[in-house]
């Protein structure tokens, strides 16, 4: 199934290309399908953010939040904040979207998608009276806020809030399972957008530009993974003592499973295995790296920051150093939320882009290649994973031996 699906994505790509540049106008009269597409995506997104933040913040009490939690977390908040920045610091030096025409974002944005929030309805809007509301209106943050209190009442609350905790982690493979049928649907979404976004972009012979504009977005997010991978590699020598090329021989295995599945999820067998021959003791690595799984993306977290800021130059938005820490922390929350899964952050993406405006169809310009670019950023989640489970390892064993 998988190779027929690459195949196909393949082939709705080329046939998008096609059909934008030789037939643009019926091709922005079936913009519609495309719209069901983010349609669909947007109805799984508010209750999977809910029940994957519930499901991750109560594992970790599960497993007694002792030192081994401590260091875990440290890590993840350090690797996943380092990406994000060298993310941000790349796109702002860079500017890959500053020359590309708006018309790309705005041919299949709704009205409603562009209407301006001022940042002080932006601010109250994360703490409102009324949590259906917000929900009913697709404010994202308040959600998230919600979650994380949530999940710290189910902690305090103990044995009696298990079954509350359980039914959440339930739905929360529910939509798991939705996700990876709708991801069938890709190639016909993919078409759809991709054609009417070149269409529009043909029509005003802008499509070259674009297509410019965009390798150079791709190539600096490629760069950004491979200095996160590398920054990485050098504190494994640094604290560890181990030599990393023989940490990223090991680790090879897990590596090319994550490029293979794009999940995170599905290569943690492996990356356990790897964590063996790595002599990194079994009571880590069972904990950490699950735990890391779930919420150490840092690779989805650098691809949602500089999607958002690339979209944002390419819409012309100047954003603030105030937004942009806006951006930093939705980016990490967002890469929280997208859970290991194939393509799971292009779904939590919707969460960044709300909170600077952009509108939601803009994922559409990101689609045709978010498939390979998702394999890149697995690969370095999983890599992520690995070094926090050594680093950890190391750590506890010199508190033993203290
Ligand atoms: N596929 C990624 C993972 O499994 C998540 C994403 O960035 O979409 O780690």
């Amino acid at each position: 199934m998988k190779n027929s699906m690459f195949f196909l994505i393949l082939l709705s790509i080329a046939l998008g290309i096609i059909c934008g540049i030789y037939f643009p106008k019926p091709m922005t009269e079936i913009q519609w399908i495309g719209q069901l597409f983010i349609n669909l995506l947007k109805l799984i997104v508010l209750p999977l953010i809910f029940c994957s933040l519930v499901s991750a913040i109560t594992t970790l009490s599960g497993k007694k939040l002792g030192a081994i939690g401590f260091y875990t977390l440290a890590y993840v908040m350090l690797s996943v904040s380092i990406a994000v920045i060298i993310g941000l610091v790349l796109l702002n030096v860079f500017q890959p979207g500053v020359d590309l025409p708006a018309q790309l974002i705005l041919a299949n944005a709704t009205p409603l998608d562009i209407k301006p929030i001022p940042f002080s309805t932006y601010m109250l809007s994360l703490f409102p009276d009324n949590i259906v509301k917000a929900a009913v209106k697709y404010e994202i943050m308040p959600i998230v806020f919600f979650s994380i209190v949530f999940s710290i009442a189910c902690i305090s609350v103990g044995k009696t809030a298990q079954p509350v905790i359980d039914f959440f982690v339930g739905i929360r493979d529910v939509l798991i399972r939705m996700i990876m049928w709708l991801m069938y649907l890709t190639p016909i979404g993919l078409f759809s957008l991709l054609g009417a976004a070149i269409a529009e972009a043909s029509l005003q012979h802008l499509l070259l530009e674009s297509l410019k504009g965009m390798l150079l977005f791709i190539c600096i997010f490629l760069f950004g993974l491979l200095l996160q991978i590398t920054w990485q590699a050098i504190l494994i020598g640094l604290v560890t003592r181990r030599s990393p090329r023989q940490f990223i021989a090991n680790a090879s295995n897990a590596l090319i499973t994550a490029f293979a599945t794009s999940s995170s999820m599905a290569t943690l067998p492996v990356a356990l295995m790897v964590a063996k021959k790595e002599n990194i003791s079994e009571d880590v690595a069972r904990f950490v790296l699950p735990l890391a799984t779930t919420i150490n993306l840092a690779g989805t977290a650098m691809y949602e920051a500089v999607s958002a800021l690339f979209f944002c130059q390419v819409l012309g938005f100047h954003l603030s150093i105030a937004a942009q820490i806006g951006v930093f922390i939705t980016a990490i929350l967002a890469g929280m939320g997208a859970t290991g899964i194939p393509e799971g952050g292009l779904i939590t993406m919707v969460m960044v882009l709300r909170s600077v405006n952009v509108p939601i169809s803009a994922i559409g310009l990101l689609l045709p290649f978010d498939r390979i670019l998702d394999r890149f950023r697995t690969m370095t989640n999983v890599w992520g994973d690995l070094t926090c489970a050594a680093i950890v390892d190391h750590l506890q064993q010199q508190k033993l031996q203290k």
